[in-house]
């Protein structure tokens, strides 16, 4: 059976990024950068005043103090947005807002607090001032031609600030992908019906649509497929025709109605695999059709949202142009004993949580694959490997984190 690393890598070998759009500013939240953004000018283009107070030459103040004040006269005062005309003189001040251009001739400025300018045409100023006191230079955030971001770095609200000062109306990102999203399963009832005897809820296609919009692509809800190879195939179809990727649950176990990996095979997709070391989530299967990639993700509400983080997950991130396709991981101390079958890798709930001597995780509860609630409470998945059966409270163990993305720097315990 293939390792949860050899199976992600035939993944990650069909995954290409699309291709690259214009967006206005605004519309481009998540989305990942496919251009250089080269600053085009220094900014800022002009000495600017960092604070309220008195564009002065630093020479003018010497000794300046509340007991001593130096007396400047005032030429005049400006506000972000003007432009001062004439020049500072040494025993001169020029009044200045903050944002307003330094003016010729200043190379400082006192703030307002360590001034008295309550006399009409001077001030006095209570402290000496040094060339470049509260003075933002020219150029001290970018250079023009310095590269600022680079093509697959997801857009934050930072960035697109950044873009925004650059002077970006719009910004070439990747398309992202459109996920069609089926579940599979006679019993399945969606939320809102009622339930008969026997049927239960569709909880994975909302978890799953839920996963793909996190991971910054495109829904696209096929609804529920009962357990017959025509309604499968139909709906499958349909799924390759709308989307980049299609990902169902259900169906990819040893039962009379599991149907999937064969209805992909009917649709002319090569299944790459049907089985992966790992558990939750054994029988997930994935396969492609031309550039379109198939993923049969196993019914178990757990192993769904567990197989999704760590196969879909990264190849949609792959297709949406970024750089960095995995989470953070940390090494973390186990805060209770453990135990589990040995065999298979398995990824554990746990809630992680920061203390003073470091990182500690400890699992949600029962960690059958059929309890949604083991996830809900979860902010990580800790990886316990194949042969382990018994792990003592205290045992370091690498653990996923779920709720930070790939870009992020990692935390501090
Ligand atoms: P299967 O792989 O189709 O045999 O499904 C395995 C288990 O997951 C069964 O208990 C199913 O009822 C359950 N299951 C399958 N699909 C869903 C779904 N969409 N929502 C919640 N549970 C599901
Ligand atoms: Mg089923």
């Amino acid at each position: 059976m293939l390792t949860v690393e050899e199976a992600l890598e035939i993944v990650l070998g069909h995954a290409r990024p699309l291709a690259p759009v214009s967006l206005p500013l605004r519309e481009s939240l998540g989305r990942v950068l496919a251009q250089d953004v080269v600053a085009a000018e220094d900014l800022p283009a002009w000495p600017n005043s960092a604070m309220d107070g008195y564009a002065v030459q630093a020479a003018s103040t010497p000794g300046a103090s509340r007991q001593a004040p130096v007396r400047l006269e005032v030429i005049g005062q400006i506000g972000a947005g003007q432009v001062f005309a004439g020049r500072v003189g040494p025993g001169q001040a020029l009044k200045i807002m903050t944002g307003a251009p330094v003016p010729d001739g200043a190379d400082s400025i006192v703030i307002v607090e360590e001034t008295d300018g309550a006399a009409s045409g001077s001030v006095e100023i209570y402290k000496p001032a040094a060339a470049g006191d509260h003075v933002r230079p020219r150029g001290e955030e970018v250079h023009a031609g310095e590269l600022v971001l680079a093509p697959g770095r997801t857009l934050r609200p930072a960035e697109i600030g950044m873009l925004a000062t650059l002077g970006h109306a719009t910004v070439r990102v990747h398309e992202p992908p459109r996920v069609a999203i089926l579940a599979t399963g006679d019993e399945l009832r969606e939320p809102g019906e009622p339930l008969a005897p026997g049927t239960i809820r569709n909880s994975n296609a909302y978890a799953l649509a839920a996963q793909v919009a996190t991971a910054g692509a495109i829904p696209v809800p096929l609804g529920i497929a009962r357990d017959t190879p025509e309604e499968l195939l139909s709906k499958m179809r349909r799924g390759l025709e709308e989307a980049h990727v299609l990902v169902s649950s259900g169906g990819v176990s040893m039962g009379e109605f599991d149907f999937v990996a064969d209805v992909m095979r009917a649709l002319e997709a090569t299944v790459h695999f049907d089985a992966v070391a790992l558990a939750p989530g054994k029988p997930t299967t994935f396969a492609t059709a031309g550039p379109r990639l198939l993923f049969g993700l196993p019914g178990n509400p757990v192993s769904s949202m567990v197989t999704f983080e760590l196969f879909v997950r990264p190849a949609l991130r792959k297709m949406a142009g970024a750089t960095r396709l995995f989470r953070p991981r940390v090494e973390a101390e186990l805060a209770v004993d453990f135990k589990k079958k040995p065999g298979r890798r398995t990824y554990v709930r746990c809630v992680l949580t920061a203390g003073p001597a470091g990182y500690r995780l400890t699992p949600t509860g029962t960690q059958s694959s059929g309890v949604v609630r083991s996830m809900a409470l979860a902010n990580a998945l800790a990886i316990v490997e194949a042969p382990v059966d018994r792990l003592p409270a205290g045992s370091r163990l690498p653990a996923i984190l779920l709720d930070f993305p790939e870009d992020a720097a990692l935390p501090e315990a």
